[in-house]
């Protein structure tokens, strides 16, 4: 049995994570945290951490996960390279899975976009196009920034540099370099991703459409057992997926 604390446990994913993690027989909730309870006294009665809850947090759980010797699974999204690079620098002592998007479903679009991306070649435009519900606060989603890295970095390209977030007055032609990042708000989407490879006369239109957070809560249970028995390391879902 592994025992999990749930940060961030009132909101949405917490809720459905609380849910999942009670109907699966290999798993206990030992701790269900939110904003406001002693996250460092609920860490000591439990086997793993699942973090969903705003991004200026995560760094710090990830500080006092690997002082305590506990795996990490954050599905927060929206931090800031600094807080990246504090993760990755506490996986040095403890596994963590540090994905923007847990399900399957995804997972295998991101692997399709890399494929498409290298098929296609460097004559089709890229853009990239989500749609969430009117309550998220960061933008664009963690999963429409991956599918972007991972445009980049297939056509030798920088996210920080190339992605274009938006267009809006005379933005003149669009360049070859360019990755255009589209984000749309609204009503209660739990995710829409559409990757779109234009060309000449054809294009390719990948779309993922999560229509539950179920989807993302099951990937995130699995990412903790599996994360429970690997050695320390920043791991992702393509890892627990063994999509690599
Ligand atoms: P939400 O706003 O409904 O829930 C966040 C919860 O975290 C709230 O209950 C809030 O009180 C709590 N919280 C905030 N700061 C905290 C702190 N310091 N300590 C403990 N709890 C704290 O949001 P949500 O829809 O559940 O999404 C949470 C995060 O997960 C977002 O960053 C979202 O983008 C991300 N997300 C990721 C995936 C994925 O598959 N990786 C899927 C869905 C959502």
């Amino acid at each position: 049995m592994i025992r999990l604390l749930i940060n961030g446990s009132k909101g949405r994913m917490g809720i459905a994570l609380v849910a999942g993690a009670m109907e699966d027989p290999e798993l206990a909730v030992s701790a269900e945290v939110d904003e406001g309870d002693d996250f460092h006294a609920a860490l000591a009665g439990c086997d793993a951490v699942i973090d969903f809850t705003h991004a200026p947090a995560t760094a710090a759980v990830a500080d006092a996960c690997a002082t305590a010797g506990k795996p990490l699974v954050i599905g927060t999204t929206g931090h800031t390279d600094e807080d990246r690079s504090r993760i990755s620098s506490n996986a040095k002592k403890i596994p963590i899975v540090f994905a923007p998007n847990f399900s399957v479903g995804v997972n295998t679009l991101f692997w399709l976009t890399q494929k498409a991306a290298e098929i296609l070649g460097p004559d089709f435009d890229l853009e990239v196009v989500e749609m969430h519900h009117r309550l998220k606060k960061d933008s664009p989603s963690g999963t429409a920034r991956r599918l972007a890295e991972i445009l980049a970095k297939a056509r030798s390209l920088s996210y920080e540099k190339d992605v274009l977030h938006g267009r809006e007055g005379m933005v003149g032609e669009r360049t070859k370099s360019e990755i255009g990042m589209h984000a749309i708000r609204g009503g209660d989407v739990v995710g829409d991703h559409t990757v779109i490879f234009a060309n000449s006369g054809e294009r390719l239109e990948l779309t993922h459409k999560a229509s539950s957070r179920e989807t993302f809560a099951n990937g995130a249970l699995r990412a903790a057992k599996w994360a429970v028995t690997k050695p320390a390391g920043l791991y992702d879902m393509q890892d627990v997926l063994g999509l690599r």
